[in-house]
Protein backbone atom coordinates (compact mmCIF):
# COMPACT_ATOMS: atom_id res chain seq x y z
CA UNK A 1 0.00 0.00 0.00
CA UNK A 2 1.36 3.63 -0.77
CA UNK A 3 1.80 6.09 2.00
CA UNK A 4 2.30 9.71 1.71
CA UNK A 5 5.09 11.02 3.97
CA UNK A 6 5.60 14.35 5.22
CA UNK A 7 9.53 14.95 4.76
CA UNK A 8 11.08 17.10 7.76
CA UNK A 9 14.48 18.22 6.71
CA UNK A 10 12.64 18.78 2.96
CA UNK A 11 8.98 20.26 4.39
CA UNK A 12 7.54 18.21 1.72
CA UNK A 13 5.76 15.49 1.04
CA UNK A 14 6.75 12.45 -0.69
CA UNK A 15 4.47 9.26 -1.86
CA UNK A 16 6.02 6.18 -1.15
CA UNK A 17 4.15 3.57 -3.79
CA UNK A 18 5.97 0.15 -3.32
CA UNK A 19 3.66 -0.99 -6.34
CA UNK A 20 5.34 1.31 -9.04
CA UNK A 21 8.41 -1.27 -9.11
CA UNK A 22 6.17 -3.76 -11.46
CA UNK A 23 6.44 -1.01 -14.30
CA UNK A 24 7.64 -2.21 -17.42
CA UNK A 25 10.36 0.57 -18.78
CA UNK A 26 11.41 0.22 -21.84
CA UNK A 27 13.48 3.28 -22.31
CA UNK A 28 17.47 2.33 -22.26
CA UNK A 29 19.74 4.95 -22.62
CA UNK A 30 21.39 5.81 -26.57
CA UNK A 31 24.74 4.84 -27.23
CA UNK A 32 26.80 7.62 -25.66
CA UNK A 33 29.96 7.34 -26.83
CA UNK A 34 32.06 6.85 -24.00
CA UNK A 35 35.42 8.51 -23.23
CA UNK A 36 37.93 6.13 -22.80
CA UNK A 37 41.58 6.55 -20.93
CA UNK A 38 42.88 7.43 -24.12
CA UNK A 39 40.51 10.39 -24.95
CA UNK A 40 39.41 11.39 -21.82
CA UNK A 41 40.25 14.64 -20.60
CA UNK A 42 40.48 13.90 -16.77
CA UNK A 43 43.26 10.97 -17.03
CA UNK A 44 46.10 11.87 -15.78
CA UNK A 45 48.95 12.91 -18.46
CA UNK A 46 46.02 15.07 -20.25
CA UNK A 47 46.50 18.03 -17.98
CA UNK A 48 46.74 19.93 -21.31
CA UNK A 49 43.01 18.94 -22.51
CA UNK A 50 41.77 20.95 -19.19
CA UNK A 51 41.51 24.53 -18.57
CA UNK A 52 44.93 25.49 -16.09
CA UNK A 53 44.45 24.37 -12.80
CA UNK A 54 42.95 26.36 -9.81
CA UNK A 55 44.17 23.73 -7.26
CA UNK A 56 45.65 20.01 -7.05
CA UNK A 57 47.21 17.88 -4.43
CA UNK A 58 50.39 17.71 -5.57
CA UNK A 59 53.70 17.88 -4.80
CA UNK A 60 55.06 18.83 -8.12
CA UNK A 61 54.47 21.28 -11.05
CA UNK A 62 51.07 22.63 -11.74
CA UNK A 63 49.30 21.21 -15.05
CA UNK A 64 51.71 17.94 -15.09
CA UNK A 65 50.94 14.19 -13.97
CA UNK A 66 51.41 13.28 -10.44
CA UNK A 67 48.37 14.47 -8.46
CA UNK A 68 46.15 12.97 -6.74
CA UNK A 69 42.93 15.37 -6.86
CA UNK A 70 42.76 18.41 -9.40
CA UNK A 71 40.04 21.23 -9.93
CA UNK A 72 39.63 23.23 -13.11
CA UNK A 73 37.43 25.72 -14.12
CA UNK A 74 34.51 23.99 -15.86
CA UNK A 75 34.70 24.43 -19.48
CA UNK A 76 30.64 24.44 -19.87
CA UNK A 77 30.45 26.56 -16.85
CA UNK A 78 26.87 27.58 -15.78
CA UNK A 79 28.06 30.94 -14.31
CA UNK A 80 31.61 32.59 -13.85
CA UNK A 81 32.97 34.73 -11.70
CA UNK A 82 34.32 37.55 -13.96
CA UNK A 83 30.36 38.12 -14.61
CA UNK A 84 29.12 41.55 -12.59
CA UNK A 85 28.13 40.66 -9.30
CA UNK A 86 24.94 43.13 -9.60
CA UNK A 87 21.35 42.43 -10.46
CA UNK A 88 19.24 43.68 -13.26
CA UNK A 89 15.32 44.48 -12.96
CA UNK A 90 13.64 43.76 -16.38
CA UNK A 91 10.58 45.14 -15.90
CA UNK A 92 8.89 42.83 -13.09
CA UNK A 93 11.48 40.57 -13.62
CA UNK A 94 14.75 40.67 -11.96
CA UNK A 95 18.19 38.73 -13.08
CA UNK A 96 21.86 37.93 -12.28
CA UNK A 97 24.21 38.19 -15.09
CA UNK A 98 25.33 34.64 -14.63
CA UNK A 99 28.06 35.59 -11.84
CA UNK A 100 29.12 32.76 -9.43
CA UNK A 101 32.09 30.29 -9.79
CA UNK A 102 31.71 27.00 -11.77
CA UNK A 103 35.10 24.37 -10.80
CA UNK A 104 34.79 20.60 -11.38
CA UNK A 105 36.77 18.61 -9.10
CA UNK A 106 38.65 15.79 -10.77
CA UNK A 107 38.19 13.24 -7.66
CA UNK A 108 41.04 10.55 -9.19
CA UNK A 109 43.34 10.35 -11.54
CA UNK A 110 42.47 6.80 -12.20
CA UNK A 111 39.97 6.41 -14.89
CA UNK A 112 37.54 4.36 -12.36
CA UNK A 113 33.98 3.87 -13.71
CA UNK A 114 32.51 2.56 -9.99
CA UNK A 115 32.89 4.25 -6.94
CA UNK A 116 33.44 1.03 -4.76
CA UNK A 117 36.71 0.35 -6.44
CA UNK A 118 37.55 3.69 -4.96
CA UNK A 119 40.51 3.27 -1.77
CA UNK A 120 39.83 4.78 1.43
CA UNK A 121 42.36 7.51 0.50
CA UNK A 122 40.45 8.40 -2.59
CA UNK A 123 37.50 8.71 -0.76
CA UNK A 124 39.76 11.01 1.91
CA UNK A 125 41.53 13.09 -0.61
CA UNK A 126 37.99 13.73 -2.33
CA UNK A 127 36.47 15.33 0.49
CA UNK A 128 39.49 17.07 1.35
CA UNK A 129 39.76 18.94 -2.03
CA UNK A 130 35.99 19.64 -1.35
CA UNK A 131 36.82 21.53 1.85
CA UNK A 132 39.53 23.23 0.56
CA UNK A 133 37.59 24.87 -2.30
CA UNK A 134 34.85 25.71 -0.01
CA UNK A 135 37.40 27.22 2.43
CA UNK A 136 38.82 29.60 -0.64
CA UNK A 137 35.45 30.31 -1.76
CA UNK A 138 33.77 31.48 1.34
CA UNK A 139 36.47 34.36 0.98
CA UNK A 140 34.66 35.96 -1.93
CA UNK A 141 31.80 37.78 0.36
CA UNK A 142 30.14 37.78 -3.13
CA UNK A 143 29.25 34.43 -2.98
CA UNK A 144 26.83 33.04 -0.39
CA UNK A 145 25.65 29.88 -1.77
CA UNK A 146 27.49 26.58 -2.40
CA UNK A 147 26.34 23.38 -4.32
CA UNK A 148 28.42 20.45 -4.35
CA UNK A 149 26.99 17.57 -6.26
CA UNK A 150 28.05 14.56 -8.54
CA UNK A 151 26.70 12.90 -11.58
CA UNK A 152 27.21 9.41 -12.45
CA UNK A 153 26.49 7.28 -15.34
CA UNK A 154 23.28 8.61 -18.27
CA UNK A 155 20.45 8.94 -15.50
CA UNK A 156 22.61 10.56 -13.56
CA UNK A 157 23.19 13.69 -16.43
CA UNK A 158 26.91 12.94 -16.63
CA UNK A 159 28.58 13.84 -19.43
CA UNK A 160 32.02 12.54 -18.74
CA UNK A 161 32.65 9.16 -16.91
CA UNK A 162 35.60 9.87 -15.75
CA UNK A 163 34.76 10.44 -11.67
CA UNK A 164 34.50 13.85 -11.35
CA UNK A 165 32.52 16.69 -8.87
CA UNK A 166 30.93 19.67 -10.18
CA UNK A 167 31.17 23.09 -7.52
CA UNK A 168 28.86 25.76 -8.15
CA UNK A 169 28.93 28.95 -5.46
CA UNK A 170 26.46 31.64 -6.40
CA UNK A 171 25.32 35.30 -5.29
CA UNK A 172 21.74 33.84 -3.97
CA UNK A 173 20.16 31.28 -2.34
CA UNK A 174 17.94 28.52 -4.45
CA UNK A 175 14.04 29.62 -2.86
CA UNK A 176 13.98 25.30 -1.86
CA UNK A 177 16.83 25.67 0.01
CA UNK A 178 16.01 28.83 1.81
CA UNK A 179 12.86 27.45 2.57
CA UNK A 180 14.28 24.39 4.14
CA UNK A 181 16.86 26.74 6.22
CA UNK A 182 13.87 28.86 7.23
CA UNK A 183 11.98 25.58 8.11
CA UNK A 184 14.63 24.53 10.37
CA UNK A 185 15.31 27.60 12.08
CA UNK A 186 11.31 27.52 12.68
CA UNK A 187 11.99 24.11 14.30
CA UNK A 188 14.81 25.51 16.55
CA UNK A 189 13.47 28.54 17.87
CA UNK A 190 10.30 26.05 18.75
CA UNK A 191 12.08 23.19 19.92
CA UNK A 192 15.32 24.63 21.73
CA UNK A 193 17.26 22.02 18.93
CA UNK A 194 17.85 21.11 15.71
CA UNK A 195 15.34 18.79 13.43
CA UNK A 196 18.37 17.08 12.80
CA UNK A 197 18.72 16.01 16.69
CA UNK A 198 14.98 14.41 16.92
CA UNK A 199 15.31 13.34 13.91
CA UNK A 200 18.24 11.14 14.28
CA UNK A 201 17.10 9.97 17.84
CA UNK A 202 13.88 8.58 16.25
CA UNK A 203 15.67 6.97 13.98
CA UNK A 204 18.88 5.31 16.20
CA UNK A 205 15.38 4.36 18.05
CA UNK A 206 14.05 2.35 15.57
CA UNK A 207 17.14 1.31 13.64
CA UNK A 208 14.99 0.22 10.68
CA UNK A 209 15.89 2.52 8.34
CA UNK A 210 19.69 2.50 9.24
CA UNK A 211 21.75 1.08 7.10
CA UNK A 212 25.26 1.96 8.26
CA UNK A 213 26.84 4.10 11.00
CA UNK A 214 30.11 5.23 13.37
CA UNK A 215 30.69 7.45 16.22
CA UNK A 216 31.00 10.41 14.22
CA UNK A 217 28.15 9.71 11.23
CA UNK A 218 25.26 7.61 10.26
CA UNK A 219 24.04 6.54 6.85
CA UNK A 220 19.79 6.02 6.56
CA UNK A 221 17.46 5.75 4.12
CA UNK A 222 15.15 8.69 4.69
CA UNK A 223 11.63 8.41 6.40
CA UNK A 224 10.13 10.13 3.07
CA UNK A 225 13.08 9.06 0.77
CA UNK A 226 11.87 10.53 -2.57
CA UNK A 227 14.47 8.67 -4.43
CA UNK A 228 14.39 4.58 -4.38
CA UNK A 229 17.53 2.93 -2.08
CA UNK A 230 17.90 7.06 -1.39
CA UNK A 231 20.66 7.28 1.03
CA UNK A 232 21.65 10.31 3.11
CA UNK A 233 24.54 10.32 5.76
CA UNK A 234 24.37 13.04 8.32
CA UNK A 235 27.35 14.28 11.05
CA UNK A 236 26.06 13.32 14.27
CA UNK A 237 27.60 15.85 16.38
CA UNK A 238 26.51 19.75 15.50
CA UNK A 239 29.11 20.35 12.20
CA UNK A 240 27.27 22.44 10.08
CA UNK A 241 28.80 21.92 7.13
CA UNK A 242 31.68 20.40 5.01
CA UNK A 243 34.13 22.90 6.32
CA UNK A 244 33.71 22.22 9.40
CA UNK A 245 35.18 18.55 9.44
CA UNK A 246 38.52 18.00 10.41
CA UNK A 247 40.95 15.76 8.83
CA UNK A 248 39.96 12.45 11.52
CA UNK A 249 36.06 13.36 10.24
CA UNK A 250 36.51 13.30 6.76
CA UNK A 251 38.39 9.91 7.21
CA UNK A 252 35.52 8.30 9.08
CA UNK A 253 32.77 10.32 6.42
CA UNK A 254 34.63 8.07 4.25
CA UNK A 255 34.86 5.18 5.37
CA UNK A 256 30.83 5.08 5.80
CA UNK A 257 30.08 6.62 2.25
CA UNK A 258 32.58 4.07 1.15
CA UNK A 259 30.79 1.17 3.01
CA UNK A 260 27.37 2.56 1.58
CA UNK A 261 28.59 2.58 -2.22
CA UNK A 262 29.58 -1.14 -1.51
CA UNK A 263 26.66 -2.39 -0.15
CA UNK A 264 24.40 0.42 -3.38
CA UNK A 265 26.44 -1.73 -5.56
CA UNK A 266 25.99 -4.91 -4.32
CA UNK A 267 22.39 -4.47 -4.52
CA UNK A 268 21.74 -2.05 -7.60
CA UNK A 269 24.89 -3.54 -9.76
CA UNK A 270 26.04 -0.56 -11.96
CA UNK A 271 23.55 1.92 -11.41
CA UNK A 272 23.87 5.75 -12.02
CA UNK A 273 23.40 8.25 -9.85
CA UNK A 274 23.72 12.02 -8.14
CA UNK A 275 25.54 12.78 -4.84
CA UNK A 276 24.72 15.81 -2.96
CA UNK A 277 26.60 17.78 -0.38
CA UNK A 278 24.31 20.08 1.39
CA UNK A 279 26.31 23.35 2.78
CA UNK A 280 24.50 25.67 4.31
CA UNK A 281 25.03 29.78 3.41
CA UNK A 282 28.71 31.13 3.68
CA UNK A 283 27.59 34.76 4.32
CA UNK A 284 25.07 37.09 6.37
CA UNK A 285 22.77 38.92 4.24
CA UNK A 286 19.51 40.90 3.74
CA UNK A 287 18.57 36.75 2.68
CA UNK A 288 20.47 34.98 5.29
CA UNK A 289 20.50 37.44 8.44
CA UNK A 290 17.49 35.96 10.00
CA UNK A 291 18.82 32.63 10.80
CA UNK A 292 22.80 33.06 10.09
CA UNK A 293 24.16 33.36 13.11
CA UNK A 294 22.26 29.95 14.59
CA UNK A 295 23.44 28.09 11.62
CA UNK A 296 25.52 25.95 13.71
CA UNK A 297 22.96 24.69 16.27
CA UNK A 298 20.13 24.24 13.77
CA UNK A 299 21.92 22.96 10.54
CA UNK A 300 23.81 19.65 10.11
CA UNK A 301 26.38 18.82 7.81
CA UNK A 302 24.50 16.22 5.55
CA UNK A 303 25.11 14.27 1.92
CA UNK A 304 22.81 12.70 0.02
CA UNK A 305 22.95 9.35 -2.52
CA UNK A 306 20.37 10.00 -4.79
CA UNK A 307 19.99 6.53 -7.41
CA UNK A 308 18.77 7.25 -10.57
CA UNK A 309 16.86 3.97 -10.89
CA UNK A 310 13.20 5.67 -12.54
CA UNK A 311 13.21 8.81 -14.56
CA UNK A 312 10.56 11.41 -13.65
CA UNK A 313 7.40 11.91 -15.20
CA UNK A 314 5.17 14.71 -15.95
CA UNK A 315 3.50 14.11 -12.25
CA UNK A 316 6.73 14.45 -10.29
CA UNK A 317 7.82 17.65 -12.71
CA UNK A 318 4.18 19.10 -12.23
CA UNK A 319 3.69 18.44 -8.47
CA UNK A 320 7.56 18.94 -7.69
CA UNK A 321 6.39 15.20 -5.27
CA UNK A 322 7.92 12.21 -6.12
CA UNK A 323 7.48 8.83 -6.42
CA UNK A 324 9.03 6.37 -4.94
CA UNK A 325 8.47 2.73 -5.55
CA UNK A 326 10.55 1.30 -3.06
CA UNK A 327 9.62 1.86 0.69
CA UNK A 328 13.07 3.14 2.85
CA UNK A 329 12.36 0.55 5.60
CA UNK A 330 13.01 -2.12 2.44
CA UNK A 331 15.79 -0.19 0.96
CA UNK A 332 17.32 0.09 4.46
CA UNK A 333 17.32 -3.97 5.53
CA UNK A 334 18.77 -4.93 1.83
CA UNK A 335 21.59 -2.15 1.94
CA UNK A 336 22.23 -3.85 5.66
CA UNK A 337 22.37 -7.49 4.26
CA UNK A 338 24.48 -6.14 1.24
CA UNK A 339 27.35 -4.69 3.68
CA UNK A 340 30.58 -6.20 3.28
CA UNK A 341 30.43 -7.67 6.64
CA UNK A 342 27.14 -8.96 6.97
CA UNK A 343 27.41 -10.35 3.18
ZN1 LIG B 1 39.77 9.36 -17.42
Amino acid sequence: MSEIRYDLIHDDYTLIAPERLHRPDCSKPHNVPMETPKTCPFCEGHEAMTPPEIFALRQNEPNTPGWKTRVVPNLYKAVQIEAPWRSEEVGIFEKWEGFGAHEVIVDTPRHLLRMDAWSEEEFFNWFYTMRVRLNDLKNDLRLVYFSLFKNHGHYGAATQPHPHTQLIALPVVPKRELQMLHHAYDFYRMHGHSLFESLLAQERRSGERIVVENDTFIALCPYASAFAFEVAIFSKEPRPALSDLDDMHLMELGKVLRNVMEALYDQLDDFDFNITINTPPMQKNSVTEDFFDDIPKMWRFGLRIIPRLFRLGGFELGSGMKINPVAPEEAASLLRGSLKENR
